[in-house]
Formats: structure tokens, C-alpha cells, sequence
């Protein structure tokens, strides 16, 4: 477990030189476009950052971040934990010219004037980590979809659904079940 704080402004290019290795914990509220995103302020991020040259004399970083944070759930409304995980490569290049001549399996990271931001990087990392929609796996929330919205909902197509009528009945007052 991290726990000091991930650097932020750094050289990049003078770390990939270096081949360098930078590490560290941030917290949602350190990332303001990520953490609108959320359904909490708690949660934890974690990012390992490894510089290096290529063969071509690129400038790469790579890096992996993961987090546990909390979202909302968008069938109850509630929180729910989520963890996200992303890996990725990047090659600093200098102008969108270069950027363009990147080869697929890198990602290209424009950067005209050091230093750089780390967490910007972490950040764009995990905005892109997160899924679009998150539901509890739980019963219980699956049982609120089947009291108040579309007894149906898409997404089940294939399988055998339940029948709605059978699940109000067992939500009835006074039914012991
Ligand atoms: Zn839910």
C-alpha cells in the first residue's frame, strides 16, 4: 500500500533519460475532473510510473494506475464501491506532427514545455478506466428495478425473465417471504 503522495510536476523527458521509476498515492479530491465523476469524496488511487528510451531514442512512460473509489449505482441510485485498473504506454513527442507517426501500441503524450503533470496523466488514466454505467450485483438492488421502473429492463435479452407480477407480489406489505 502507497501511501506517500505521487509527484506531480516533473521533466519527463530528463526522467526517461534517467530511466526512472516514480510512484505514489493520490486521493479523488487531489483529481478535479475525475472526481465529479464519483459518488464520494473516499477511495484511494495508486500509480507507478516507469521511464525509459525505446530502441528509436522515443521518449516513453509507462504507466499503471489503479483505484477503488466509490460511484453511483444507476438502477438504485446508491454508492457502490468500483475499482478500477488501467495500463498504459505513452511516447512524449513534441508537436501533433509527431504524434501522428506514433506507432499503434503507443499512446502519444504532446509535451512542448517541461515539466509536465503526472497527475493529469493519472487522471485522464482513470476517467477513461471508468465504466459508463455501474450496477450493484446485489439481489436487493436488482429487487428495487423490479418494484419501480420498467419490469423488463434491457440488457436480459436471452435469458428467461422473471415474471414482474410473481416479484410485486412477494414486495407486498404483511408477505412474509
Ligand atoms: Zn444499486
Amino acid at each position: 500500500m502507497l501511501t506517500e503522495t505521487l509527484p506531480n510536476m516533473l521533466d519527463v523527458r530528463q526522467a526517461a533519460v534517467r530511466g526512472v521509476t516514480v510512484s505514489g498515492a493520490l486521493k479523488p479530491l487531489d483529481l478535479q475532473r475525475f472526481r465529479p465523476l464519483l459518488a464520494a469524496d473516499e477511495g484511494t488511487v495508486a500509480a507507478e510510473f516507469t521511464f525509459s528510451r525505446d530502441d528509436e531514442r522515443r521518449y516513453l512512460m509507462q504507466v499503471a494506475v489503479t483505484a477503488d473509489v466509490m460511484v453511483t449505482c444507476q438502477r438504485c441510485l446508491e454508492k457502490m464501491p468500483q475499482h478500477l485498473s488501467s495500463e498504459s504506454t505513452l511516447a512524449i513527442v513534441w508537436t501533433d506532427e509527431e504524434a501522428s507517426h506514433v506507432p499503434k501500441h503507443l499512446e502519444p503524450l504532446i509535451v512542448m514545455e517541461p515539466p509536465s503533470s503526472l497527475w493529469d496523466v493519472v487522471e485522464e488514466e482513470l476517467i477513461l478506466a471508468l465504466p459508463p454505467f455501474s450496477y450493484h450485483e446485489t439481489d436487493e438492488c436488482r429487487m428495487k428495478t423490479a418494484a419501480y421502473s420498467d419490469p423488463f429492463p434491457e440488457g436480459d435479452a436471452g435469458e428467461k425473465k422473471p415474471n414482474p407480477f410473481n416479484v410485486l407480489a412477494q414486495l407486498k406489505p404483511g408477505n412474509k417471504h
